[in-house]
């Protein structure tokens, strides 16, 4: 069911970077026209699985993100207003090596590329809040035990400026974008009732 056709100015979140990647459209029915979504048993139990990893990354060493000591952060609320881009970090390790973010996915899945994204916008976030750089990164793939490292590099930088104008676009000329080319991703999509072309 449609909502309103209003279009608010928006300040982006590192998770529209997500979901651009996944497809363009679901930034549409988030900003230009928004429908009604339901909190999924999916999302909730997302929720209680993230409280679960906080728990037992605060008992697990450094080591296995190829440190030998730091201070773990949780949760930090970044803002950096040159990208008008916000989010919040599930965590990042301080040492005196530098800054490393960390994004915990709960998935037995391998690491896809709109998890590497995320994680390059939230060092682009890390910088500017450190005034510093910041190389790698890591994604935490809860269900498989494994720490992917990320390097920042600096094409992925501009990518993430990239799709974040690509979403500017979408958010202020309010044009639906095309379906993406591998439909497989509408098989499990919630927006999937409002996209009358995919079959
Ligand atoms: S159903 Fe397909 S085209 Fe529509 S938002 Fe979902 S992934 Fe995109």
């Amino acid at each position: 069911m449609y909502m309103n056709t209003k279009v608010i100015p928006v300040k982006l979140r590192v998770s529209d970077i997500k979901q651009y990647i996944y497809c363009p459209r679901v930034i549409y029915y988030q900003y230009v026209l928004p429908v009604e979504r339901k909190i999924t048993r999916k999302m909730e139990y997302g929720r209680e699985e993230h409280l679960e990893l906080d728990r037992l990354e605060k008992r697990r060493k450094l080591k296995r993100y190829g440190l030998a000591d730091g201070k773990r952060c949780f949760h930090t609320h970044l803002y950096s207003p040159r990208l008008d881009l916000e989010g919040k970090l599930d965590m990042h390790i301080i040492t005196d090596k530098g800054l490393f973010p960390v994004e915990f996915k709960h998935t037995g899945r391998r690491v896809s590329l709109n998890h590497k994204y995320q994680v390059a916008a939230y060092a682009m976030l890390l910088e500017d809040k450190y005034d510093t750089i910041v190389r790698f990164g890591f994604v935490y793939l809860h269900l498989r035990n494994e720490v992917i490292p990320v390097e920042i590099t600096p094409g992925m930088r501009q990518y993430v400026r990239q799709v974040l104008n690509k979403i500017n676009r979408i958010v202020t000329e309010q044009i639906m974008p095309e379906a993406p080319r591998r439909k497989n991703r509408c098989t499990d999509c919630e927006f999937r009732k409002f996209c009358g072309d995919v079959g």
